[in-house]
């Protein structure tokens, strides 16, 4: 049986989970190996995937997207990160940040931003993370002060994926100094020609090569007051509702990548020979591919539990930090495991299992780091 079969996927999104395994295996996975090496932007993978539907197509009809929901996202998320996890970032992060404009934006930014993203005319981004702060998001320092028709946004954005490609950004900023720290910040579209941006790519990183992440600096940047995004000091509520499905979608990259380190284990033992018989006739051995199935079963069996959770808004904090967690740690989990089950192989810089090993340490840590997600379940606990 295949690892991403069909059955947990609801009817209306498995059409568009079986094409976007299509996609995958024609425009992606040729050319993922030569992307992790060069560790380039995978544009035209990127302009592929717009053509055939795949780019920022969660923002609803009305805005000029398709209007897919959480489950669809899922499937396809599945499916991309199965095959390459940079790439599917890529291709992912190129309407990051946009979620907080639909719920929340004015019919105006809606036209002027919004749509030209569902359209694929535009790259978005999501600007959260700071050089010294990325846990603790009620502790960002960069601030947006007002003046006369607007803000100034001064301070330090890091990681942010598309800082250099995209259009805009959506950036999170403090806004005032209460007492209750988690209303002192606010969302606003800064556009990446304004005056006072500057980005540059974070250093190389040894996975997901084929995404870009930048570090931004804002030096007195000003936008109007009319790119506040929702009401002034809501920005962090707006964020963490975000979350909750972005969160689900992440567990979506750890099955695709735990799927892609049990393919490559079965594969590689099923073939090699030691002490006269192949690899998989060890008991040891099939016992270590059991544990991989039992975990990616498991994760899997809950984020498509989650993914019903949040879409049905029943306590959603806590489903989408319990997929989030025990997906990406399966993930590192079975990569791990597959990476001992091909010997000295493994480290073969060209092999999928050690671009899937280097992948997996990300989603741990992104949206989150499972620490976080960790006092999220107890605190959401039913
Ligand atoms: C490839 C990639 C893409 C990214 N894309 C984006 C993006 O597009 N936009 C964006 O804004 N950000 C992005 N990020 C940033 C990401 O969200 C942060 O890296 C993440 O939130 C962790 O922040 P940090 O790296 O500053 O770690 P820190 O906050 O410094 O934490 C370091 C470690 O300390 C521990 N820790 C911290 N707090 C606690 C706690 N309360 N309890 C227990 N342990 C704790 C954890 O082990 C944690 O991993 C991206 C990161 C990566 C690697």
């Amino acid at each position: 049986m295949e690892l991403l079969d069909d059955s947990l996927v609801p009817a209306h999104a498995r059409e568009r989970k079986r094409a976007a395994r299509r996609f995958a295996a024609e425009e992606i996975e040729p050319v993922a190996a030569d992307y992790h090496a060069s560790g380039a932007y995978p544009w035209d993978v990127l302009e592929a995937a717009m053509g055939a539907g795949f780019v920022a197509q969660h923002i609803d009809e009305a805005h000029g997207g398709r209007g897919d929901d959480l489950s669809t996202l899922l499937a396809i998320t599945e499916e991309f990160f199965r095959v390459d996890a940079g790439i599917a970032l890529t291709i992912q992060l190129a309407g990051f940040g946009c979620d907080m404009l639909e719920r929340y934006g004015t019919d105006d930014q809606q036209r002027q931003y919004l749509r030209p993203v569902a359209e694929n005319s535009q790259l978005s981004g999501l600007a959260v993370s700071e050089p010294e702060t990325g846990s603790d998001l009620a502790g960002m320092s960069t601030e947006a002060t007002k003046v006369d028709g607007g803000y100034r946004l001064s301070g330090e954005k890091y990681w942010v994926g598309n800082a250099v490609e995209a259009d805009w950004l959506t950036v999170y900023a403090k806004t005032s100094d209460r007492e209750d720290r988690y209303s002192n910040y606010s969302l606003f579209v800064v556009e990446t020609d304004r005056e006072g941006y500057h980005a540059e790519h974070v250093p190389e990183k040894i996975g997901m090569r084929a995404s870009k992440q930048g570090h931004i600096v804002l030096q007195d940047c000003f936008v109007p007051e009319a790119n506040l995004i929702g009401t002034e000091g809501g920005g962090f509520y707006m964020l963490a509702e975000f979350f909750n499905t972005g969160r689900v979608v992440v567990g979506g990259h750890g099955l695709g990548l735990a799927a892609a380190a049990i393919e490559e284990a079965e594969a590689f033992v099923d073939q090699r020979e030691a002490f006269g018989r192949t690899v998989s006739e060890f008991q040891a051995v099939q016992h270590t591919i059991a544990d991989m199935r039992l975990r990616f079963e498991s994760a899997r069996a809950l984020v498509w539990r989650a993914c019903q959770k949040v879409e049905a808004g029943e306590n959603p904090g806590y489903w989408a930090a319990l997929a989030k967690t025990e997906a990406t740690e399966t993930a590192v989990f079975c990569a791990e495991r597959s990476m001992q089950l091909h010997g000295g192989r493994s480290i073969f810089a060209d092999r999928r299992i050690s671009r899937v090993y280097r992948d997996v340490r990300i989603p741990v840590i992104y949206e989150g780091a499972n620490e976080i997600q960790r006092n999220l379940i107890y605190r959401h606990r039913p």
